[in-house]
């Protein structure tokens, strides 16, 4: 057992909640590490869609940040105040958003958020480095790295921001079987010259063909849009669905997608990644680890939203790194306090909001309803509230 830490904290995943766990640790004088097996700029598989709130929680770590990032990233984002919603049946309806959104790739986005790390912090960022196996102990955590002859790095607690396949989740036994229940299955692409496609409005088409999961189109700036397609991993191993196959057909014969896409441009392969969906009851505690964002199942099950979450909960792991190393306690009952703020301030609305997609799951009839009844301005506001 090595008994000499190399860091005081090892952040695995230098995503959105990686990335905001280290900012929030900016003053903690800990010595840091934060590591990705990617080296970045890297890409994402995500709707790019960047909600509200991601830039209001970063704003109260730093009121500096928010007109860093959208100077960083002027040139690749773009605003996104409207939704338009088609229903099954074919009715649509247009949605001006209470909260400022705005799309942008992944790729310039978790950049630009890196860039951050890297101005307003010390700490050391591992780039091209892989974790394989995490060992807990009563003094520690041994982090040991994919690539071989390298030395395992050791701290004294180690989280787990790595996303949807988290290794590190996987090692500490909080999700050792994928629950397809609470698992979406998504795919997208870039397109091009796709037609009737303002650049401030994102598109959500409800399809009576899949149960629980939609069909977006999203301006994402410079003529681009990023086009998916997402269902409940339930229902996609249950009918054996191929989401690839499933997303060209659609664009290719659905009365209102047929027309728009007819002379549009695949600007790359679709690629398929994995959401899974908070109300899952997945720990995100334990002696030594915390984990955020993908890694601890925190993404909204009506739209599919991670990246604010995975800020938010970034940020509370750093509040309670701050009080772990206040005290000295690293045990499963102490850290049990980020448990309790994560279920207050995300989990339980999750919780309702699994429930609500849950009812309208599989039945097109209502989302039909839903729809209609928007149309009046009370009942629109009220599911502007709902939804975001
Ligand atoms: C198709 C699709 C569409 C989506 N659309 C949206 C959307 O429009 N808006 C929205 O808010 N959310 C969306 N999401 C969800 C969103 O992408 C995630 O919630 C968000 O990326 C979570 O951030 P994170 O930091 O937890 O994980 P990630 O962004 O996945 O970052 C994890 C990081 O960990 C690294 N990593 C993984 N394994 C290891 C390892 N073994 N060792 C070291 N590093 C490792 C990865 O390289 C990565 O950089 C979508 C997801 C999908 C799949």
């Amino acid at each position: 057992m090595l008994s000499s830490f190399t860091h005081d904290v090892v952040i695995v995943g230098a995503g959105p909640a990686g990335a905001a766990c280290a900012l929030a640790l900016r003053h903690s004088g800990l010595r840091v590490a934060l590591l990705d097996k990617a080296r970045f700029p890297r890409d994402k598989v995500c709707g790019d869609a960047i909600p509200g709130p991601t830039l209001r929680h970063l704003s109260r770590l730093d009121a500096t940040y928010g007109p860093e990032l959208h100077a960083l990233l002027a040139p690749h984002r773009t605003d996104a105040r409207y939704s338009r919603l088609l229903a099954p049946g074919g009715r649509s309806l247009r949605i001006r958003w209470h909260n400022p959104a705005f799309n942008c790739a992944r790729l310039p986005f978790d950049d630009a958020l890196l860039t951050l790390v890297r101005r307003h912090t010390a700490t050391e960022i591992l780039e091209n480095c892989a974790i394989r196996r995490i060992a807990l102990d009563e003094t520690g955590v041994t982090i040991q790295l994919a690539e071989a002859g390298r030395e395992p790095l050791r701290a004294a607690l180690v989280i787990g921001c790595d996303g949807a396949n988290s290794v590190v989740a996987r090692q500490v036994g909080a999700a050792a079987q994928l629950d397809r229940a609470h698992h979406c299955a998504a795919v997208r692409a870039y397109y091009d010259g796709v037609a009737d496609a303002p650049t401030d409005t994102s598109d959500f088409y409800f399809l009576r063909e899949f149960g629980a999961g939609y069909c977006w189109v999203f301006p994402v700036g410079g003529g681009r849009y990023n086009v998916g397609l997402g269902v409940l991993s339930e229902e996609v191993a249950a009918r054996r669905l191929d989401l690839k196959a499933e997303l060209r057909q659609l664009l290719a014969t659905h009365p209102h997608l047929a027309p728009r896409f007819a002379g549009a441009g695949l600007l790359t392969p679709i690629t398929g990644f994995g959401l899974p969906l908070g109300g899952s009851g997945r720990p995100v505690h334990g002696p030594r680890w915390l984990l955020c964002g993908d890694a601890a199942a925190l993404i909204d099950p009506l739209q599919g939203h991670g990246i604010d979450k995975a800020v938010h909960s970034g940020i509370l792991a750093a509040g309670q790194v701050l009080r772990s190393f206040q005290t000295g306690r690293f045990d499963q009952e102490f850290l049990s306090e980020y448990a309790r703020q994560v279920k207050h301030h995300i989990g339980r609305e999750l919780t309702r909001r699994y429930r609500l997609m849950q009812l309208l799951a599989g039945k097109a009839w209502l989302v039909d309803l839903a729809v209609r009844a928007a149309a009046w301005p009370w009942l629109q506001r009220r599911l502007v509230r709902l939804v975001g």
